[in-house]
């Protein structure tokens, strides 16, 4: 039985290793945090136990009467942190979330229009390798070559070429904010739905740091695991609920509302059973989201990118966009003759965390890239601030500028686990 079983070692000592990793690094890549320990605690539960298909006080099993009181918590708490009038708290990650609301509002073969994912985009907002791509026909906007900004108005005059059924904006990759009004300008003379997906800055944007797009846009996506630093899981919401476009009824004839087509295109859309467990742990991180601890922590995160990026720009890196208004920044490397995976894998070795990307009409291949992407949200919960930064662009300099010196690289290592070393991991 599960009572006698020896207790496995081999995952729990990697495990450890992989701690252990994490304490002593630097964590530099913009889409992961650490989470605290109440976090883990309630994720590492005896909810991963239970089956609850379907939504609190509508279960198509028993004994749900505990895990209804935690979904609804989780509901209750993200309304209130977001300011918004529906959320479904179920999708297992970002990309199950995106595909939810496009099984709910679109047919195969409509047309949407997202951001170009080599310019900052997400594999889900229309890319052919992705399910977004192949069972719609995508169309993208991307950025400008001189000014790697978002030129709003050509959006609209693509919108208005290629007539798309939605309109997808958000970014794994961009660093400035986004004009939902504009947006929304173009989804209205198109009659096209608009999705944002704040992923990256939705701990920001639930703090008012950011503009919020409740607003303007219809439907809104995230992930609850990056600023907002929550368990692995994605978030569907709506500022305001409104009847469907595509005019679905229920079995009695009445019209459906919107938030009554998401649930469905959750769950049995796209999910069966959902992980109440995370479930239970996106409630604990909505509820430290709440507190003012985390705003100073949202507003530190962006004192944070800002002081990453002025340090690169004074070392004569090229940031694309000229700087950040949020947690992220994208590097153009062909400035040093340095490529995103040789930046990657060399800073690998002094215990620095990046990842390679492509940066906007990259010359280079997704495997090779020209771009290195850099992110201050898990640095911040470490308890880095303003000054430290400078001393972490000092670190990757150094290495950059001496990849295929072992023994420099070895002198960096050594700082970059000085500084780690006693830093707490947890955020609280
Ligand atoms: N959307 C955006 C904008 C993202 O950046 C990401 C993750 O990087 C996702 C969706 C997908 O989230 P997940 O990895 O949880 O599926």
């Amino acid at each position: 039985t599960t009572r006698t079983l020896a207790p496995d070692t081999v995952v729990f000592d990697l495990i450890r290793r992989e701690k252990e990793r994490q304490m002593h690094g630097l964590e530099l890549i913009a889409s992961e945090n650490f989470v605290s320990e109440q976090v883990m605690q309630a994720q590492g539960s005896i909810l991963t136990n239970k089956y609850a298909e379907g939504l609190p006080g509508k279960r198509y099993y028993g004994g749900c009467e505990i895990v209804d009181q935690i979904e609804q918590l989780a509901i209750d708490r993200v309304k209130e942190l977001f300011g918004v009038e529906w959320a479904n708290v179920q999708p297992h990650s970002g990309a199950q979330a995106n595909a939810a609301v496009m099984l709910g509002i679109l047919k195969p073969g409509d047309k949407i229009l997202g951001f170009d994912l080599s310019h900052g985009g997400h594999l889900t907002h229309g890319s052919p390798v992705n399910f977004s791509g192949k069972l719609y026909q995508p169309s993208f906007y991307g950025v400008e070559p001189e000014t790697g900004l978002i030129d709003w108005e050509k959006v609209k005059e693509t919108a208005r070429r290629e007539q798309p059924k939605l309109i997808i904006c958000g970014a794994s990759a961009y660093s400035r904010d986004w004009n939902y009004q504009a947006l929304r300008e173009a989804a209205d003379e198109v009659g096209a739905l608009l999705l944002a997906d704040i992923s990256h800055p939705s701990g920001l944007i639930a703090k008012g740091l950011l503009n919020s797009p409740f607003e303007h846009c219809h439907i809104v996506t995230t992930t609850t695991h990056k600023t907002l630093r929550g368990p692995r899981g994605g978030l569907i919401m709506l500022g305001h609920d409104f009847d469907n476009p595509l005019g679905l009824k229920t079995p009695k004839g009445e019209i459906r509302s919107m938030s009554s087509v998401l649930d469905g295109a959750v769950f049995p859309g796209t999910q069966g059973g959902p992980l109440e467990h995370v479930i239970g742990a996106k409630a604990v991180a909505f509820g430290e989201a709440l507190s003012d601890a985390y705003g100073e922590y949202t507003q530190q995160v962006i004192r944070n990118a800002q002081a990453l990026a002025s340090a690169f720009t004074e070392r004569g890196y090229k940031i694309i966009s000229g700087g950040t208004d949020n947690h992220l920044m994208l590097i153009d490397l062909r400035s040093k003759g340095l490529t995103g995976k040789l930046a990657e894998n060399t800073l690998i070795k002094a215990d620095i965390t990046i990842n390679k990307n492509m940066v906007p009409f990259d010359d280079k291949s997704p495997f090779v890239t020209s771009g290195m992407r850099i992110g201050s949200a898990a640095v911040t919960t470490r308890g880095l601030r303003e000054a430290d930064m400078a001393r972490i662009v000092d670190f990757i300099d150094q290495v950059l500028m001496n990849h295929d010196n072992d023994t420099r690289i070895g002198e960096v290592r050594q700082q970059v686990n000085a500084m780690m070393r006693d830093l707490p991991l947890f955020s609280v």
